[in-house]
């Protein structure tokens, strides 16, 4: 059997497991089609990061203005999932950055971003990761991720912290 149908059909059974907790007759024949629309959604989608390789992405061009000057780009959006319950986790990031030789093309950054978030993550580890891949592949001097993010896991369980907000800061210095 192929992987994806595999997965279709794991959660065919999550979805019978709890309709059986649930009472029964819960889930009606609108529902037919979810466990393959669930099954693509993640592997095109929620996880595609673990095909993105940041290596590849980045653009780097000469800093032929010789700026040693930090550049900041705000407000960038990103989509993740909590490795702790597999729910989202979403906000916007600044990333800081003082550059070496070369300056980082723009347009490659919010790809960077995808590239680590489409991932099961931690925010603590998403901002490192970029964080250090903007100093490695990057060849920046140093980095800081700054990411404000809201849990779903806090906020439409658990303790319903709704609105609540948690801010991480992560940073990378080239070892040179
Ligand atoms: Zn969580």
């Amino acid at each position: 059997m192929k992987n994806k149908e595999k997965i279709e059909n794991l959660f065919k059974d999550i979805i019978t497991n709890l309709e059986d907790s649930c009472g029964g007759n819960v889930f009606d024949e609108s529902m037919a089609d979810t466990p393959s629309r669930v099954a693509k959604m993640w592997g095109n989608e929620l996880l595609k990061g673990y095909h993105m390789h940041p290596q590849d992405i980045v653009k780097l061009f000469p800093n032929t203005a010789k700026n040693p000057e930090e550049i900041e780009i705000n407000n960038i959006p990103f989509y993740s999932m909590c490795e702790h319950h597999m729910m989202p986790f979403f906000g916007r990031m600044t990333i800081k950055y003082i550059p070496g030789n070369f300056v980082l093309g723009l347009s490659k950054i919010p790809r960077v971003v995808e590239a680590y978030a489409r991932r099961f993550q931690l925010q603590e580890r998403l901002g490192q990761q970029i964080a250090d891949a903007i100093v490695k592949y990057g060849k920046a001097r140093s980095a800081e991720v700054i990411i404000e993010a809201e849990h779903t896991c806090m906020t439409a369980r658990g303790i319903q912290a709704i609105g609540s907000m948690t801010k991480t800061r992560s940073s990378a210095y080239a070892t040179r």
